[in-house]
């Protein structure tokens, strides 16, 4: 079976093709730039890989390009849009409905355009990915897979804001959590490596990329995770502050004669690492300044440490043990420094690092030392790979 893989973001379409019989990769790439004046194209196979720069105007043009190029005569992997057999999409809110993936039908497009309410920038440029695709690849079936089903386990206590109880009825204001799909997928990897079965474990694992977000996972099941309704709850990201008293909101709009909406802006888009440092979203360079003695740049990093440690002591009190912890994503399966300053003097929680195994870089590998009583793993995260694989299994069935 060959399934498509689409992310299609507000300004990007990224795409994955898998065959599922070996789960390799056929072909990838991504449009990016879109709403700028010209676009970037990038498309790689084993044998090819291109890029350019096109005036691809909007999300139908780029996926029409995408499809060009899968099946074309010299860098096709394909030969006709049949070769397809179904198409599997990111979609970012699946509200309280999905705690599932599932087969799009027009039903299931509405809802996704219902609960743009909840995720603005996100499910509008998805269900644009599905409504191309609809039109594109007329016989294909088409999945949607959420960031936020994994989350749908967490009981009532932990996703219930501390609010008149109406707005949740009225609106549905709650914690949904996201990246749901990657702490899914590494949890299992996980207790697959420890080979016990995924109901006798609990795992807290660290999805650390630009957004970041952990989760607590009991027995398989998302019991508590650190981003809200939207993503800007938890964790100090790459842009994005993370908790903080929301009293701040008032009192910044009030000193600063600011919208909310401009609040807003400034703390997912001028905040966490970049805001702190005043150098850079990128922890790599965050790094660099800090090594070469820049003390605002250390900080950041020491906040970034703090705020995960502060969680993982959090979530071990929540499941009441823990038994792994997993790194995943740009950062978390880079970054040696990183991990070691956030798993520092932890020994009473029965967690130590071996150092040398701690050096490793994008590669499945414990990195606690024999005597840890808490497993500690680097975990790749492949989100693609589990669309990919959802797709397959509701399509098959
Ligand atoms: P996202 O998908 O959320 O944009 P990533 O998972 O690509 O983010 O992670 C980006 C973060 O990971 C950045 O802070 C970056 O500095 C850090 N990072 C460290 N090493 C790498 C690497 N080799 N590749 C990509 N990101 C890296």
């Amino acid at each position: 079976m060959k399934i498509l893989v689409l992310n299609s973001g507000s300004s990007s379409i990224k795409f994955q093709l898998f065959d599922m019989a070996e789960e390799n990769v056929l072909a990838k790439g991504q449009v990016s730039r879109i709403g700028n004046e010209e676009q970037k194209f990038s498309y790689e196979t084993e044998a090819n890989e291109i890029d350019k720069t096109d005036q691809i105007d909007g999300h139908g043009a780029g996926l029409e390009v995408i499809k060009e190029y899968l099946m074309d005569d010299e860098v096709g992997v394909i030969e006709n849009a049949e070769d397809i057999d179904a198409v599997g999409h990111r979609v970012v809110h699946g509200g309280e409905k999905y705690s599932e993936s599932t087969i799009i039908d027009r039903e299931v497009e509405e809802k996704i355009d219902q609960l743009s309410d909840l995720a603005p920038l996100h499910n509008p440029p998805n269900l644009k990915g599905i409504k191309v695709c609809r039109e594109l690849f007329s016989n294909t079936p088409q999945v949607a897979v959420f960031d936020t089903s994994f989350h749908q386990t967490l009981p009532r206590k932990a996703y219930l804001y501390g609010l008149p109880y109406e707005y949740y009825e009225k609106y549905g204001i709650r914690r949904y959590g996201f990246h749901g799909t990657s702490h899914k997928y590494v949890s299992r990897r996980a207790a697959q490596l420890m080979d016990k079965p995924l109901t006798e474990v609990n795992i807290i694992t660290c999805h650390l990329g630009n957004g970041a977000s952990m989760a607590a996972v009991k027995g398989g099941k998302s019991v508590e995770t650190s981003m809200g309704l939207t993503p800007l709850e938890g964790l100090i990201m790459g842009t994005r502050s993370g908790d903080l008293d929301p009293s701040i909101v008032p009192f910044l709009v009030e000193r600063e004669s600011l919208t909310a909406k401009e609040v807003e802006d400034i703390l997912n888009k001028k905040s966490g690492l970049l805001g702190v440092s005043g150098i850079s979203n990128d922890y790599r360079e965050i790094r660099r300044a800090a090594r070469d003695g820049n003390e605002r740049a250390q900080t950041a990093l020491d906040m970034f440490y703090h705020r995960i440690k502060k969680y993982i002591g959090a979530y071990t009190a929540v499941m009441g043990s823990v038994d792994a912890v997993v790194f995943t994503a740009g950062c978390g399966e880079n970054e040696g420094a990183a991990r070691a300053g956030i798993l520092s003097s932890m020994s009473y929680l029965g967690i130590e690092l071996d150092p040398e195994a701690n050096k490793v870089k994008s590669e499945e590998k414990l990195i606690s030392s024999g005597d840890s009583a808490v497993q500690v793993y680097v975990i790749p995260t492949n989100e693609e790979l589990v669309i990919a694989r959802e797709t397959e299994e509701l399509v098959k069935n």
